[in-house]
């Protein structure tokens, strides 16, 4: 039987990365997304003329509408999941914590909190083998700002991040007897999209002569870390974290 796996945010950047790489290791792939079509479809194409097996699901997952549906088009079009790579998030404008106001809070825990809770929950009713499942795992886009903390930056973002790594502690325990490994991934400085959201396209290379590696990192070297935790070869691997962060 073909192994299904969900990649939310699988449109662009460290996501898109990871959707390519598990089609390659042999998954039927769900590249979701939320407004960004082209990419996604994209991404989906370029698995097809691989010979694999893809399918571009547009949800928003800071909503529990958009978590239902997005699990139920996979249930229907792919088959029952065995794998979740909780990589969608969002940051917004560098600001100081004295300038944030609650609504910018509400989005970021929305997207990088809510947004991964929901989806751990729907694999979970879907892998458990407490509820009939075949077991699976569940691999979480943390972030080095959890343990950095991102000051003059965002805060909020390295806050919401701080969560993932406690979810990923406290679900693995708990799904631990149930056939189901949840892991995280700890990236930063990959050069993605995402630092023009926060209004520095050139944020990884002010900093990278900085880090211990001297350089920014590539979607690929994550998806490798979280590919390998999502695969038997990690099987004894829960509750754990691969820091991406070129030594910092
Ligand atoms: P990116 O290039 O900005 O891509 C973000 C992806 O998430 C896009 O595909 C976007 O969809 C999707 N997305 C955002 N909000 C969503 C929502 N509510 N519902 C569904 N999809 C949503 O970002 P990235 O750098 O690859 O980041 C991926 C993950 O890595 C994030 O969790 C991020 O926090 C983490 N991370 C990144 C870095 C880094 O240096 N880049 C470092 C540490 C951690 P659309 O394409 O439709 O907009």
């Amino acid at each position: 039987m073909e192994k299904v796996v969900i990649v939310t945010g699988g449109g662009r950047g460290i996501g898109a990365a990871t959707a390519l790489l598990c089609a390659n290791q042999g998954y039927a792939v769900c590249v979701n997304y939320k407004n960004n079509k082209e990419a996604a479809d994209a991404v989906v194409e370029r698995i097809r003329s691989e010979g694999g097996h893809a399918i571009a699901v547009a949800a928003d997952v800071s909503l529990e509408s958009g978590v239902r549906e997005l699990f139920e088009t996979v249930d229907d079009k792919l088959g029952k999941i065995s794998a979740l790579v909780n990589n969608a998030g969002i940051l917004e404008r560098q600001i100081r914590v004295e300038d944030i106001d609650a609504e910018r809070l509400r989005r970021i825990l929305s997207a990088n909190v809510v947004g991964p809770f929901l989806c751990a929950r729907e694999a979970v009713r879907r892998m458990s083998k407490n509820r009939g499942g075949q077991g699976g795992a569940i691999v979480n886009v943390s972030s080095a700002a959890s343990r950095l903390g991102s000051a003059g930056e965002y805060v909020d973002y390295a806050a919401s991040k701080g969560a993932i790594d406690t979810l990923t502690i406290g679900l693995s325990q708990e799904v631990a007897g149930e056939g189901i490994r949840v892991n995280a991934v700890r990236p930063a400085f990959i050069y993605t999209d995402m630092h023009s959201d926060g209004g520095e396209p050139g944020r990884v290379d002010r900093i990278k002569t900085s880090l211990p590696m001297k350089r920014g990192g590539c979607p690929e070297e994550v998806a490798n870390a979280i590919v390998w935790l999502l695969s038997e070869k990690a099987s004894y691997a829960t509750g754990t974290f691969i820091d991406l962060a070129g030594g910092k």
